[in-house]
């Protein structure tokens, strides 16, 4: 399939203010030098601790957070890439309305003093669809694809359940014909007992619709169910990318290794360990020099503390990248 987003060499980095006179003392490194693209029609899964970037770099993606450097070229139409982040006018609201994202919190992200018809009825009148009626039937055929009732449209959120808040939030994500959606944790604020139905409703929708995912999650078992592919982000870069088959199979990063060898596997699967990590992620105000993992891992050679490594093709792979000074890469 097309690529559809390029993200190359993206940063974001907020001030640290400190006293009275809020002097900036320093910097956080939130994204540092993301580079990654996502091609039509797959789900990208983007993991790490928290703190990681993750969350930042998804905000910047839908526009919610202003990168402070990097290129962002996504494809407008049938047309070639461009980089919306330099995109003004109708242009740009354009291009926002094709990347949408649902938040983890389905309980603060609907208005409480609105109805249904209200939360939905106002992107749509923004965005020119339709008339009065037409929105209306827009509104209910929506719900309905989420599985609720479309008379639903007039009750308040807090006449609604967790799972169908969460429902909803992605209903309203879809009204406005949105093609890429950024999934940040969507579910992890349900109950586990509701978590694979709303799982199951996101991936028939994505089918049905032809929707990109980016699926932001910390839960490696819900992120490999949903991802064809996945980035691993560790304070601020991605130190690993790989389909979800190759990650999990024969991930090459010590970090990956760390996070996999914590997901629970059936009993019969005696051979892996725990990798336990060393302490805390470090601050990304200061991150370490050389290998920013080199102070938790347990395989640090010397180089690892004075060069950081290069993000690199895994030899002989063909989708499968990775920033260590051990793993055998290959130039492109
Ligand atoms: Fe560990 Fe060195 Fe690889 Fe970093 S570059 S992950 S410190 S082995």
């Amino acid at each position: 399939e097309e690529i559809i987003l390029d993200i190359r060499n993206m940063k974001k980095y907020y001030p640290v203010y400190k006293g009275l006179f809020k002097k900036v003392v320093g910097q956080v490194k939130a994204v540092d030098d993301v580079s990654l693209y996502v091609r039509k029609g797959e789900t990208l899964g983007l993991v790490g601790e928290s703190g990681c970037g993750k969350t930042t770099l998804g905000k910047c993606i839908v526009r919610l957070q202003k990168p402070t450097s990097g290129e962002m070229r996504y494809r407008l139409g049938e047309g070639e890439m461009r980089d919306i982040l330099k995109l003004d006018g109708r242009e740009s609201f354009e291009a926002r309305r094709k990347i949408q994202i649902v938040f983890q919190d389905p309980y603060s992200s609907l208005n409480p003093v609105k109805t249904i018809y209200e939360s939905f009825d106002e992107p749509l009148r923004l965005h020119r669809m339709g008339t009065k009626a037409e929105r209306k039937e827009m509104i209910a055929r929506l719900l309905e694809s989420v599985n609720l009732r479309a008379d639903y449209m007039f009750r308040y959120p807090h006449e609604f359940s967790g799972g169908q808040r969460q429902r909803i939030c992605i209903a309203r994500a879809l009204c406005i014909k949105p093609e890429l959606i950024v999934c940040d944790e969507p579910v992890s604020a349900l109950d586990v007992s509701i978590q694979a139905q709303v799982l199951n409703l996101m991936k028939d929708l994505q089918q049905q619709m032809r929707l990109t995912y980016i699926f932001i999650a910390h839960d490696l078992s819900v992120v490999e169910y949903m991802s064809d592919r996945i980035a691993v982000m560790y304070l601020g870069q991605v130190v690993e990318l790989a389909s979800s088959e190759e990650l999990y199979a024969a991930p090459k990063h010590p970090y990956t290794e760390a996070l996999l060898s914590a997901v629970p596997t059936p009993e019969l699967d005696r051979k892996k360990e725990r990798i336990v990590l060393k302490g805390d992620v470090p601050s990304p105000v200061d991150p370490p020099k050389g290998c920013r993992f080199h102070p938790r891992c347990a395989k640090c050679i010397d180089i690892c503390r004075v060069e950081a490594p290069p993000f690199r093709k895994a030899k002989g792979k063909e989708d499968h990248f990775v920033a260590c000074h051990l793993a055998d890469t290959e130039d492109i």
